[in-house]
């Protein structure tokens, strides 16, 4: 079994990678749970047809927690995925790690792990204790980072490299970064700016995901890119990330870069200004 992680900048693009990444994994024949680990439940939806499943901590709330049957926690989505949300606090109380937790410890006991891929889908923006739960808790071995060549999520990235780096000294914890996935926004050479940044980390590029109004297209129609449009190019792309992510074998613990340096770079990469109103 394989437990991965996807990370990122708020609103780049890890729900749309995750789902899509979860039906490419599906159809070619691993068994796959997506657990979202955002309060806003939003993560398996194009994977259910459009469909917000409850969360477990609502779940729990209303029913109990030794009174959850699997039944009640897991929903079977697009090509057999297993679709779970962890919820969270109402907003502005409390803290997101514990619909994590609570979640961990409901699929703990009705023995849920059993899939080939365990996808966890969670916020990244800040690293606070409860985001970075699932790698504290060991259940997040691999880490992918989602980012564009925008410096904001590229900073957003470098932060989730510290919080891994600094989680890995402890030697009981395995959460190793596999790799970044560049999620497009279409800006100048950022392909090279997103793979620049994933060397000096230590890790490297798994897959650039183009900017296409494909995604909405198939979000309008609740769907993911492989679900709605197969043959497309896109498609291929999130294919190609699966089999990236399966085939990989470069686990490191990543060397978080100085903000300077971070910017310098982003600023080495940026197109002249001349015509720029
Ligand atoms: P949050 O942090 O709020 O959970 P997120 O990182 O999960 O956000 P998504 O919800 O997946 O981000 O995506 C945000 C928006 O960006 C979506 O409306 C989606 O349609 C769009 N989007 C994501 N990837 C692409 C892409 N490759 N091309 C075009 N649009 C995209
Ligand atoms: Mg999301």
């Amino acid at each position: 079994m394989k437990q991965i992680a996807i990370y990122g900048k708020g609103g780049i693009g890890k729900s749309t990678t995750s789902a899509n990444l979860s039906a490419a994994l599906a159809t070619r024949g691993l068994t796959v749970m997506q657990i979202g680990c955002d309060p806003k439940r939003d993560s398996t939806r194009m994977l259910m047809k459009g469909t917000l499943i409850p969360t477990v901590l609502d779940l729990i709330r209303e029913k109990g927690e030794e009174n959850l049957t699997l039944d009640d926690v897991v929903f079977t989505g697009y090509s057999g995925v297993r679709c779970v949300e962890a919820g969270g606090p109402e907003p502005g109380v409390g803290c997101a790690g514990r619909g994590i937790i609570a979640t961990f410890q409901v699929l703990e006991r009705l023995s849920a792990f059993t899939e080939d891929i365990i996808l966890y889908d969670v916020l990244g923006d800040v690293v606070c204790g409860g985001f970075a739960m699932p790698m504290r808790k060991g259940y997040a071995q691999e880490i992918y980072l989602v980012t564009s060549g925008e410096l904001m999520s590229l900073y957003a990235a470098n932060n989730i490299c510290k919080a891994i780096a600094r989680i890995a000294q402890n030697v009981r914890q395995v959460c190793r970064l596999g790799g970044v996935i560049c999620n497009s926004r279409n800006l100048p050479e950022e392909e090279e700016l997103v793979s620049s940044f994933a060397k000096s980390v230590g890790s490297k590029i798994v897959a650039y995901i183009p900017r296409s109004s494909l995604v909405q297209h198939a979000e309008l129609h609740n769907q993911t890119v492989i679900e709605f449009a197969s043959d497309s190019p896109l498609a291929e792309e999130y294919r190609l990330l699966a089999e990236a992510i399966i085939s990989n074998t470069e686990f490191i613990i990543p060397v978080p870069m100085e903000i300077a340096d971070l910017e310098q770079l982003a600023r080495s990469y940026l197109p002249p200004m001349t015509g720029m109103v």
